[in-house]
């Protein structure tokens, strides 16, 4: 038998879809929602990724600047951000990694004003996600909650063992599993016998940036598995943190690298601009109100 696969294509439709109903509306108002993304780096695949969401944009009628910095300073990039803050014509902001060397990246991201953190980078986002208030989550972690309620796999009660904690996969999203009442384990590179925490889970999510992680000795014939993985071998394929090999002939489900995850994340970065966009109507539309009624 082999897993069921839970492939990131039919999930990315479907956002893809509610994006292309809420530019229709924003259209009505004259609104075209726009994304800034910040690169400072010559790096290939940084370009290419970054091409990848210019293109997808445009096939959604989002529009998307690509502010190329070079070897920018730390200041001015920290300026960018703040006149894109201050621009009314961005919605969304992504500053995209990596950074020229000596640049702190923790003090930039701080930077980005929290309505147009799209990829919920900046620490006041993770805070609110934490304490249940609106924010945008990293595109990453709200892919797996994507796949995973699109699969209809259910989380309320359910045991889910999280392998990775960093602020852009792992931590997000155990906040946004908690908000589906799923009991979360967070594992990480000093988790004593990982092996009892992932057979014990009915889903296990990793996010570890360990290539083959996973092995079939720490699943079980129930588990449901996403690989958030993304590695490049040497022969130029993408490959993830599990062992895909031994591990989909024995679990229940399992969603792949590469068709997975990935799939998906440019699609809810595109979702979250227009969000951003629409809440921006909203925000407008109230200060209006607020003015007329001269509150
Ligand atoms: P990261 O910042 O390097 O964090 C990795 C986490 O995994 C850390 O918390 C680390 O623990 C833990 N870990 C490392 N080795 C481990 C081990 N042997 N056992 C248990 N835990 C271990 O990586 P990230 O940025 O979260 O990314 C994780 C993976 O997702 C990477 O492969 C990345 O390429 C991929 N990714 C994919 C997408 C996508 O759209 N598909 C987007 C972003 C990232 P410590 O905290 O103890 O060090």
């Amino acid at each position: 038998m082999s897993a069921r696969l839970l492939l990131g294509e039919p999930v990315a439709e479907k956002v893809r879809q509610r994006i292309g109903g809420l530019v229709t509306q924003l259209a009505a108002e004259h609104i075209t929602p726009k994304v800034a993304v910040i690169v400072a780096t010559d790096n290939e695949a940084t370009k290419w990724y970054v091409g990848s969401i210019a293109r997808a944009a445009a096939k959604l009628s989002v529009a998307c600047e690509v502010f190329d910095l070079g070897e920018a300073t730390e200041e001015f990039i920290a300026e960018t951000i703040k006149t894109l803050n201050a621009d009314e014509l961005i919605h969304g902001i992504i500053l995209q990694t990596p950074l020229p060397q000596g640049v702190d990246v923790s003090s930039l991201v701080k930077l980005i004003d929290p309505a147009k953190d799209i990829d919920g980078a900046n620490p006041v986002s993770l805070g609110r996600l934490s304490v249940g208030q609106d924010a945008f989550a990293p595109a990453t972690a709200r892919s797996v909650i994507e796949i995973l309620e699109h699969y209809r796999i259910a989380l309320s009660g359910k045991h889910v063992a999280v392998i990775g904690r960093s602020a852009v996969v792992g931590k997000p999203l155990a906040q946004l599993l908690l908000q589906r009442d799923a009991t979360v384990t967070i594992c990480h590179s000093r988790t004593v016998n990982l092996a009892e925490h992932t057979r014990r889970a009915a889903v296990c999510v990793v996010a570890a940036g360990q290539p083959h992680l996973l092995a079939s000795n720490e699943v079980t014939a129930h588990s449901v598995v996403i690989d958030v993985g993304t590695h490049v071998t040497e022969s130029g394929e993408l490959t993830g943190d599990v062992q895909s090999d031994s591990v989909q002939p024995l679990v229940a489900a399992l969603s792949p690298v590469p068709g997975g995850v990935g799939t998906v994340t440019t699609a809810l970065l595109l979702l979250h601009t227009v969000q951003a966009a629409t809440n921006f109507l909203e925000r407008s539309r109230r200060e209006e109100w607020q003015m007329s009624a001269g509150r």
